[in-house]
């Protein structure tokens, strides 16, 4: 419980840091740090780039890697009772996976508590060149942004755990982690605190949109378009199959744009059938290395939104010369 207030207590200092220096970013990009009180500046140069975690970021779901092993679990034969178990019941398949996972430890005696997941983070196996993405990204941008003061964020909505991404070595760089997460105070086994599902994970596309990414603020509330702070055609998400095919839509109907990925050397017909369904803009093998199709992909992509948003700069620049 100690270590658990002490992990929440600097996440939520990260955090804080984290929205000072979006607060500093946006002071720089509008002039207002220089000159109190003089106009804002065009504001929606943030970029999001947003990923699901299994077979996107890492080729199998992360409790293979690490829960399962440690509790002695054929994950093949888990996964399988989890499916089976859902459908007799009725039960959502996220929570009875939560539940399965504890109750099959504590029926073999081993006790794992929150430190012990986020130290099984650690062994969890990341696609080629996932490590040195996140700065190649930034590098790119760096070099192509014609327009001052854009910013660049990653973003991860996972049906996975908190914990468990917490452990892992890519965790510092994401703005935020929307994944679900465990009681583990709640009665004798840990419970399922927040569950984060296929339609829900839409939830928090909306919440990078709007800027609302405190949980405990609602999302519902109605906030025109023009007010919000990342729009969907700054945005990109990257997913790998049937359960991102909410997320696309949502992204791709409100003009963001996505990407679907398939591990390198395995056949491709899921991608193939999320492309056919208009789904995604491109697809390629999970593959993060500088160069790879993924890459040129992405970055194509990225192209077209720095683009955008010089001509939204523009645009907004002659409005406001013209009094509008
Ligand atoms: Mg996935």
């Amino acid at each position: 419980m100690t270590e658990q207030t002490s992990l929440r207590t600097s996440e939520r200092s990260a955090r804080a840091r984290g929205a000072a220096t979006s607060k500093a970013t946006a002071a720089r990009s509008s002039g207002a740090a220089a000159k109190p009180g003089a106009k804002p500046g065009f504001d929606k140069k943030t970029i999001a780039l947003v990923y699901d975690f299994d077979g996107t970021l890492s080729p199998r779901p992360m409790q293979e890697y690490t829960f399962l092993p440690k509790i002695g679990e054929d994950p093949k034969a888990f996964w399988r009772e989890c499916n089976t178990l859902a459908r007799e019941q009725e039960a959502d398949p996220l929570i009875t996976y939560m539940h399965l996972m504890y109750k099959k430890a504590k029926a073999r005696g081993v006790r794992i508590d929150r430190a012990d997941l986020v130290a099984l983070g650690r062994d969890v196996e990341l696609f080629a060149g996932v490590e040195a993405w996140f700065g190649e990204i930034a590098e790119y941008i760096r070099i192509r942004a014609e327009s001052q003061g854009v910013a660049l964020r990653h973003y991860l909505i996972s049906s996975g755990l908190v914990e468990i991404i917490e452990g892992t070595r890519i965790r510092p760089h994401f703005h935020n982690v929307f994944a679900s997460e465990y009681w583990f105070e709640a009665y004798d086994l840990p419970y399922p605190k927040r569950v984060i599902t296929d339609t829900g994970k839409t939830q928090y596309l909306f919440r990078i949109n709007k800027g609302i990414e405190n949980l405990g603020q609602s999302i519902n509330e109605h906030m025109a378009e023009g007010v919000r702070p990342i729009p969907f055609s700054n945005m990109i998400y990257f997913g790998d199959g049937d359960t991102d095919v909410p997320s696309m839509a949502v992204m791709r109907k409100n003009g963001g744009h996505a990407i679907a990925v398939h591990p390198p050397g395995k056949p491709r017909t899921k991608c193939i059938e999320l492309f056919r369904a208009g789904r995604c803009d491109f697809f390629a093998p999970a593959d993060y290395t500088r160069g790879s199709e993924l890459f040129s992909r992405t970055t194509l992509l990225i192209d077209r939104i720095l683009a955008n948003i010089r001509l939204e700069e523009e645009a907004w620049r002659l409005r406001r010369s013209a009094g509008l």
